[in-house]
């Protein structure tokens, strides 16, 4: 598989060893040959990918080009792109095209990256498989039987095929750091707040943001670089200045304090994943870093509080794809039809009862009215099962009886899990982790299990409940079943700096330089 870092290929490109349509043409190819397998790019946009490349190429001559000229990169179908589907991966959305560009797309195009297409995702982000979507499953490049994790399992896939050097993914409870663990590639989840949420379709907008999976840590930082700081269209995004991660990794500081979490070590874990990931630390120690046993007590808590939280903004934020003013519209014509046999048989069934002609009025009254009905129906056949699953929990958590027991009482421990944090690491520089108790599993073998689909997260949903940031760094293949998996590391909010030097750090002993 191709694992061309952007970094090398930009030296080339510089050098004048290689040109740009050439290289843009290679990924084209290589997506018409491998994507019908796999399914990770619902949109290749060649043409215009090539017409990029051709301007781009002028620039690099003339010595005019972005810093990011060179890079290919595909984006997860939840992000706005001017002129283009962003379907979310559900039927509801088949037909909206963006009519404006996410800030993160507006950056890259801005520094002169190519866009070669949109990438296939669980429905509305809601998944860890890729299961869920409109556009069939995405498969794992390292085994076709295999999930390759998600929700951006194509934007993880994508780049572990080789169908483009990095990718966009959106992570709110661990969307890009467990497909990226599940294909074998570097996948970030920025600070919450750090990269612009604007031109992102919401899932749970207290949680979700955008990062990029890449092949190594330097890519990650580079973009990284691009798309984050302030944004005024995003209300939640943060003002500090962006340090340049890049330039910093430069000079790698090994005497970093590294937490090892009791919690994260416990049942559950595949014994080679646990040993491998002591195993690397070890090596860090070696190394001058310093391993300091720390705990997390509330994080038992954090899938139950997530799946209370996100379901209940989910359930708000997708109340606007009700067929009329977005998404899928069923059948008005049928909706009355329908509607009018219903009225018929009702009444058919009653009226010759006693008191028949009471209970037909009442019932009447009951009955939805074509533009309920149409509501109803247009949502019922434009969302997808795990979609409606989230959408009634949601519902549920909301409801005036139950609020304070359920949302309220969640958003408590979310602040007890968050002091975890905080307390964590006023002793550390960094905490690291498995990203995932196990390599990817079969496809097909947990979507009736919901329950279990959802612990595959177990690791990675803190970070979101807390807004910190987090990695996953690829560090070998299990031997019982060839598969990679990844090692998460986590920083403080807005200490990308730390957390890309422990990622480079942890990759440097793997790739044993
Ligand atoms: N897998 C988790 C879920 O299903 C996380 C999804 C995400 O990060 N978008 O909600």
């Amino acid at each position: 598989m191709n694992q061309e870092s952007f970094i090398r290929i930009r030296a080339e490109l510089i050098a004048g060893k290689k040109t740009l349509p050439d290289i843009v043409s290679a990924y084209i190819s290589r997506i018409e040959s491998v994507n019908k397998d796999i399914n990770a790019v619902t949109q290749l946009h060649g043409k215009e990918a090539l017409e990029q490349a051709e301007r781009i190429q002028k620039k690099l001559e003339s010595g005019t080009a972005g810093p990011l000229a060179g890079l290919v990169i595909g984006i997860k179908e939840v992000l706005c792109q001017k002129g283009y589907p962003a379907t979310c991966g559900s039927r509801m959305l088949a037909d909206y095209e963006a009519v404006y560009d996410a800030t993160v797309i507006e950056r890259l195009t801005e520094q002169d990256a190519v866009i070669i297409g949109r990438l296939n995702m669980d429905e509305f982000a809601m998944g860890s498989s890729n299961e869920n979507s409109y556009h069939g499953a995405v498969k794992n490049p390292h085994n076709l039987s295999k999930v390759p994790g998600g929700s951006s399992g194509g934007s993880a896939a994508a780049v572990a095929s080789g169908m483009c050097m990095a990718s966009l993914g959106t992570d709110t409870g661990g969307s890009i750091r467990q497909p990226a663990a599940y294909s074998g590639v570097v996948g970030l989840k920025p600070s919450y707040g750090l990269v612009s949420r604007y031109g992102l379709i919401a899932y749970a907008s207290s949680f979700d943001s955008i990062g990029p999976l890449t092949h190594n840590v330097d890519d990650a930082a580079l973009i990284l670089k691009t798309i984050a700081g302030h944004d005024e269209r995003d209300a939640t995004s943060s003002s500090l200045p962006v340090p340049d991660y890049p330039e910093l990794l430069k000079n790698l500081e090994p005497g970093i304090r590294v937490g090892i979490p009791e919690e994260y070590f416990e049942n559950g874990l595949d014994t080679e994943i646990r040993e491998n990931t002591l195993r690397i630390a070890a090596e860090l120690e070696k190394n001058g870093a310093e391993l300091i046993p720390i705990t997390l007590p509330h994080m038992k808590y954090a899938i139950a509080t997530y799946y209370i939280l996100a379901t209940a903004e989910a359930s708000s934020n997708l109340a606007r794809f009700d067929g009329i003013r977005y998404g899928h519209r069923a059948d008005i014509k049928k909706v009355r039809v329908d509607l009018k046999n219903e009225e018929n048989e009702l009444k058919e069934q009653l009226r010759n009862q006693p008191g028949g002609e009471e209970q037909i009025k009442e019932e009447m009254a009951r009955m939805d009215s074509p533009m309920i009905r149409l509501y109803k129906q247009s949502r019922t056949e434009g969302f997808g099962m795990e979609v409606k699953r989230r959408i009634l929990l949601g519902t549920y958590v909301l409801s005036a009886g139950y609020y304070d027991a359920y949302y309220g009482k969640a958003q408590r421990i979310r602040r007890l899990i968050t002091d975890d944090f905080k307390n964590a690491f006023s002793k550390v520089d960094v905490i690291l982790s498995p990203t995932t108790p196990t390599t990817a599993f079969d496809l097909g073998s947990q979507v009736n299990d919901p329950l279990q689909m959802y612990l595959n997260d177990i690791y990675t949903i803190s970070a979101n409940l807390s807004g910190i940031c987090s990695i996953n760094v690829p560090v070998g293949k299990h031997s019982a079943d060839q598969m990679p998996y990844g090692l998460q590391i986590m920083a403080d909010a807005f200490h990308e700096q730390k957390l890309f030097n422990a990622a480079k750090l942890v990759e440097n002993v793997v790739n044993g330089d």
